[in-house]
């Protein structure tokens, strides 16, 4: 679905071939349930031949959703993903290069992985989200509440009544 003829590439002038896709996210199968990509998946990139093999370079936009670990506020974000990959045809000479054969390379699976690879570890709306307060749930990205969410710590509490006393 993402397929790229190498003939294309070998006759390409100057010897990199530009390819374009616009693929609807919902074509892959993205194993994510924690959140999901939506919207059009959109690849650019050159493709050359090496000599050795097939490089392929390039970005993917892709938008994801999902819901933040700490407020469960909903999240939509555009996310940039890079790659630069090379196909062989010889299985003798792959070390970390992507097999190939015969007269096309379809990047789609290497599309998914890099998108995947791409998502971080935890869902967080932003690196300093406030959360929920614990006892009345309220949003503490966007209001304030009063509670009071003093934290018991022997230490702190000791810190400060000296900070009290200055
Ligand atoms: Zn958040
Ligand atoms: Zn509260």
């Amino acid at each position: 679905m993402m397929k790229i003829k190498l003939s294309d590439v070998n006759n390409a002038s100057g010897g990199r071939y530009e390819f374009v896709f616009d693929i609807p996210a919902g074509e892959f199968d993205f194993p994510a349930d924690d959140y999901h990509i939506d919207g059009t998946i959109k690849v650019r990139g050159t493709a050359e031949n090496t000599g050795v093999g097939y490089r392929f370079e390039g970005r993917i936009d892709c938008h994801r959703c999902f819901v933040c670990d700490h407020c469960l506020e909903e999240v939509a974000e555009d996310q940039v993903h890079a790659f630069d990959e090379i196909y062989k045809e010889d299985v003798s000479a792959l070390q970390d290069a992507n097999l190939f054969s015969g007269d096309s390379i379809d990047i789609a699976d290497l599309v998914r992985d890099v998108v995947i690879a791409g998502q971080p570890i935890s869902n967080v709306c932003k690196p300093d989200c406030k959360g929920l307060c614990p006892q009345c749930g309220v949003n503490l990205n966007k209001s304030e509440c009063s509670c009071d969410r003093t934290v018991v710590d022997v230490r702190l509490a000791v810190l400060k009544k000296l900070l009290e006393k200055n």
